[in-house]
């Protein structure tokens, strides 16, 4: 049979033969499948999203490749207007603000445009225009390549810095497969990024409907990340 190519998993179609695909396409199955590959100890596994900012070298990736492709969004409403929002790891980052500004949820809006998926947004803090991942992450869950187990992991122990986190540091560890958020069903959070502010045509820390900031977020030009 073909390798699989990292080329066919990255936007810049870059990338040489993966050692062991392991398709990720249902939550439930994670554990299970997990234990049916053929992992190379001395490789360290490779987790994909969207593939939109991997630079994949020509000669591949020899040991696991995890190609994540699990959707969905859950929301656990509470009395004080927030929302515990989970979303599976390959869900479009764009697609979950579009959801929050309908259910009118703010603390995300500014992300709405950024490429990639859900599961991978902590790894870099994604944010723009001074709004990150870390603002609303409450705890995410994790497989823990080192440990062979899943590990629910708070915010606080993401290590999330500006476009940095623990994931970073440890590439290969952790393949993440949930990410929660606390949500508020409120107007957007101040606005403190100027251009945007004019974009709105408001005071910056004037607080728009969240629909209206997603909105102009997800239109704003992106050559980057910011
Ligand atoms: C045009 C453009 C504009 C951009 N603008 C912004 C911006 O405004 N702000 C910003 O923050 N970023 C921006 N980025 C960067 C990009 O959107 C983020 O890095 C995004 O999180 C990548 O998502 P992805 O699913 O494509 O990840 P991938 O490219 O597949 O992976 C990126 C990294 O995350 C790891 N990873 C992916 N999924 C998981 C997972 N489930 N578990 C563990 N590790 C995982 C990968 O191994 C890799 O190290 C931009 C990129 C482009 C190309």
């Amino acid at each position: 049979m073909p390798h699989l190519m990292l080329a066919s998993l990255t936007t810049l179609r870059l990338g040489g033969p993966v050692g062991e695909p392991l398709y990720v396409s249902d939550h439930d199955d994670w554990q299970e499948l997990v234990h049916t590959v053929g992992r190379r100890e001395e490789y360290s596994p490779l987790t994909l999203g969207h593939g939109s900012n991997v630079i994949a070298s020509d000669t591949g990736h020899p040991g696991t490749v995890a190609v994540m492709n699990t959707r969905g969004i859950t929301a656990k409403r509470h009395d004080d207007n927030t929302a515990l929002v989970t979303v599976l790891a390959s869900h479009p980052l764009t697609d979950l603000t579009t959801w929050a500004a309908t259910e009118h949820l703010a603390g995300i809006e500014c992300l709405a445009g950024i490429p990639g998926t859900v599961g991978a947004a902590p790894v870099q803090n994604a944010g723009a225009y001074g709004q990150q991942v870390g603002d609303t992450l409450d705890h995410l869950t994790a497989w823990d390549w080192d440990m062979d187990r899943l590990r629910t992991l708070p915010a606080q122990a993401c290590r999330l810095r500006h476009r940095n986190s623990r994931f970073k540091h440890d590439p290969g560890r952790w393949t993440i497969l949930t990410v929660t958020f606390r949500l508020t069903r409120s107007p957007a959070a101040p606005i403190s990024y100027q251009p945007l502010a004019e974009e709105l045509g408001v005071q910056p820390g004037t607080r728009p409907p969240v629909s209206e900031v997603t909105h102009c977020s997800a239109s704003r030009p992106r050559s980057t990340c910011c």
